[in-house]
């Protein structure tokens, strides 16, 4: 399988679009040109135009949320601050920000991307309490404008619980009769438009038994490329390799066998479909130590469909972006943990019929994404 080869940021679009709709704002605001800003983006009139049509519908994005009640602490780079206490005070302004914008606009559910309590509640002996305290916010916002929690599992779940205690757990968003130990799932956001959440952990040494097959499996694969005592460690390994660590995952063959189902499902009833899940697969768009296992293989078949249009993660604690050849928007979102107290890293996605647009608040950009559900939509 060959790497992957993409083309260059500024490239020209093959769609007969303007590239500005498909890239980042704050690029566009960065270095203004004539060309990018003319025609007026869309960002600017459904969001500047007292007349503009209102969004279908709408949905709240957050990653990385980390909280303990704990002290404050480096990374272990020790290039940021992870502010445990902080990512609940942030987390509320998000949900007080979500309930507002749900007086306009219908805000149907959040997708939390993952890793919503760090690791050092176990050590802490506090993974319940800790996980209650977060989780409350959110059970606010349910009961006051009745939306959904689509809750992801990263790395920090699996430091906490144990994959079976997940399953029977408020963290669990999905119905996982069928393909239990797995976590993954599908939904329609509205019509042509539809979520599928990966389980990016299935196939791990984390969170299940050492002596289970998975757990086998697991080193196998990380022990055969990483070769370091500490398999957190990805000394000695270079580029895409850095992924061989103890802290990502993959996805097995039977979920990828489910995600062609389901692509050609959705293909064959003209949607399109925003993929999430906790480890980001494209290494353009974060930091090689943070990506899937087989996120090869994965973008394989994303290809194979025109249907696809946004890839959402979390992980990577500073965010990333890129447009891939298929034109996917790849986005991962930085960590709430390590975001300062006076600004804040969550986003509203607004679906509109000619396209998504993500407002990111403080560390995330706003992102237009063509979806074209207008054409879909008139022509249904
Ligand atoms: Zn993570």
């Amino acid at each position: 399988m060959s790497e992957p080869t993409e083309l260059p940021f500024h490239s020209t679009d093959n769609n007969n679009t303007t590239m500005a709709v498909n890239i980042p704002l704050k690029v566009m605001f960065a270095a203004p040109d004539v060309d990018l800003l003319s025609p007026p983006s869309k960002h600017e009139y459904y969001t500047q135009n007292s007349n503009s049509p209102k969004p279908l519908i709408s949905f709240g994005i957050i990653s990385d949320i980390q909280y303990a009640d704990n002290d404050d602490c480096w990374n272990y780079d020790k290039t940021r601050l992870r502010r445990y206490r902080n990512a609940l005070k942030l987390v509320n302004e998000a949900c007080s920000q979500w309930k507002k914008i749900h007086d306009e606009t219908p805000l149907l559910f959040i997708l939390q991307l993952g890793d919503i309590i760090d690791g050092i509640c176990f050590q802490n002996k506090k993974s319940d309490e800790d996980l209650q305290t977060i989780l409350e916010p959110f059970n606010q916002l349910k009961s006051d404008i009745h939306c959904q929690i689509y809750h992801h599992w990263g790395n920090h779940e699996f430091y906490n619980f144990k994959r079976d205690t997940l399953h029977s757990s408020p963290l669990c968003s999905f119905n996982t009769k069928q393909i239990y130990p797995a976590y993954y799932g599908t939904f329609e956001v509205c019509k042509h438009l539809r979520v599928i959440s990966l389980d990016t952990y299935e196939t791990s040494a984390l969170g299940v038994d050492e002596t289970s097959t998975i757990y086998q499996q697991a080193l196998d694969m990380l022990t055969k490329h990483n070769k370091n005592e500490d398999l957190n460690s990805p000394e000695n390994l270079r580029g895409h390799q850095k992924r061989f660590v103890l802290f990502n995952g993959g996805i097995s063959d039977k979920q990828l066998e489910w995600l062609n189902k389901q692509l050609t499902e959705a293909s064959k009833n003209k949607e399109k479909v925003i993929i999430t899940g906790h480890i980001p697969i494209h290494p353009s768009a974060c930091e090689h130590l943070c990506l899937l296992w087989n996120y090869k293989e994965v973008l394989d078949t994303l290809w194979q469909y025109d249907c696809v249009i946004a890839v959402i993660c979390g992980h990577g604690h500073d965010g990333g972006y890129f447009r891939d050849r298929k034109n996917i928007h790849h986005l991962t979102f930085p960590a709430i943990v390590e975001t300062d107290p006076n600004t804040n890293a969550f986003a509203t996605a607004h679906v509109y019929p000619d396209c998504l647009l993500i407002q990111g608040v403080g560390r995330i950009s706003t992102y237009q994404i063509d979806c074209q559900l207008e054409n879909i939509l008139t022509s249904s």
